[in-house]
C-alpha cells in the first residue's frame, strides 16, 4: 500500500483540522519511514526479488519492530502521547495515533501473509492484493480519490500554491506509485532502504501545501464564517496561516478547541 496511506492523511484533516497535513503524512507513513532505518541498522531484513508478484518486487523477510500489529499500536500510542505532551490537544493526539496504526491495517490487504501480529508471532497475515495489478491499482488509487475528495471538500486554496501545490503533490505521489509498481526495477536492499527514506519528503511538502489552504468544514461551503480566533492550537496556525474557521453542522469536523 502506498497511496492509500496518504488517503488517510488527507481524510484525517477533517477529523482534526488543527493538525497540519504534513503531520498526518508523517503519522500515516510512520511505519514505512521507520522501516528503512531499521533495515540500514540491520535490525530488520528484506529481499528484493524482481517480479516476485505482479505489483511488488519485495520479500519482507523480517520486520517485527516496524510492521507487527502490536508494535504498530505501540508506535501509534507513542506518537499520540508525544503530540499530547507538546500540543495538549487530546482529540488531535488520538487521531494521529490512529493514523499510525491505520498503516498496518491498510498493509494487510496488499501484502502476502508476512505481517506478524507481534514480534515473534508465528501468525502472519496479508491478503495478497499485490498478486493482481488491477486490484493494486484500484485499491490504491480508489482510496486516494476518496481521501483527496474529503480534503478538498474540507479546505479551500488561499492562493495558487494551495491549489497547484496540492495537485503537484498528488502528481508526485502518483508518479512514485506507478514507478515503484510498474516501471523502475527494484534496487538491492540497501539502495531500496535509502530510496524509501525519500518518503520523508512528503512531510514538509504536504505541510507546505496545507499552509496555503484553509479549513472550511465538511461541505466546501463558500459561506464559511470565522469563529473566535482562539488560536489555542499553534499547529492550526502554522498549518493554515489563518485563524481557524468552521461552518460545518456536523460535529465530526469540530475544531480541537471546541467543547
Ligand atoms: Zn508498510
Amino acid at each position: 500500500m502506498f497511496l492509500g496511506h496518504y488517503a488517510v492523511a488527507f481524510a484525517a484533516k477533517r477529523a482534526a483540522p488543527g493538525v497540519s497535513l504534513g503531520t498526518f503524512a508523517f503519522a500515516v507513513q510512520f511505519l514505512d519511514e521507520l522501516w528503512p532505518i531499521l533495515l540500514l541498522a540491520g535490525v530488520e531484513h528484506v529481499r528484493v526479488v524482481p517480479r516476485r508478484m505482479p505489483a511488488s518486487h519485495v520479500e519482507f523477510v523480517s520486520y517485527p519492530i516496524s510492521h507487527s500489529l502490536l508494535t504498530a499500536a505501540a508506535w501509534g500510542l507513542a506518537v499520540g502521547v508525544l503530540y499530547l505532551a507538546f500540543r495538549r490537544e487530546r482529540r488531535a493526539a488520538i487521531v494521529l495515533g490512529l493514523c499510525v496504526l491505520s498503516h498496518w491495517f491498510l498493509d494487510v490487504p496488499m501484502h502476502v501473509p508476512d505481517l506478524p501480529l507481534w514480534p515473534g508471532s508465528s501468525t502472519l497475515v496479508g491478503a495478497g492484493f499485490w498478486r493482481s495489478v488491477p486490484l493494486t491499482f484500484f485499491t490504491d488509487v480508489g482510496l486516494l480519490v476518496v481521501g483527496l475528495t474529503i480534503y478538498m471538500r474540507s479546505t479551500r486554496a488561499l492562493d495558487r500554491f494551495g491549489r497547484w501545490g496540492l495537485w503537484s503533490v498528488v502528481a508526485l505521489l502518483l508518479l512514485v506509485f506507478f514507478a515503484s509498481v510498474f516501471l523502475v526495477p527494484p534496487p538491492p536492499p540497501r539502495a531500496l532502504a535509502i530510496t524509501v527514506l525519500g518518503l520523508w519528503v512528503f512531510v514538509p511538502l504536504m505541510a507546505w501545501v496545507d499552509r496555503h489552504r484553509r479549513f472550511i468544514g465538511g461541505d466546501n461551503q463558500t459561506s464559511a464564517r470565522p469563529i473566535r480566533s482562539t488560536r489555542s492550537s499553534s499547529d492550526a496556525a502554522s498549518s493554515t496561516g489563518v485563524a481557524p474557521l468552521t461552518s460545518m453542522p456536523s460535529s465530526s469536523a469540530t475544531h480541537d478547541t471546541q467543547p
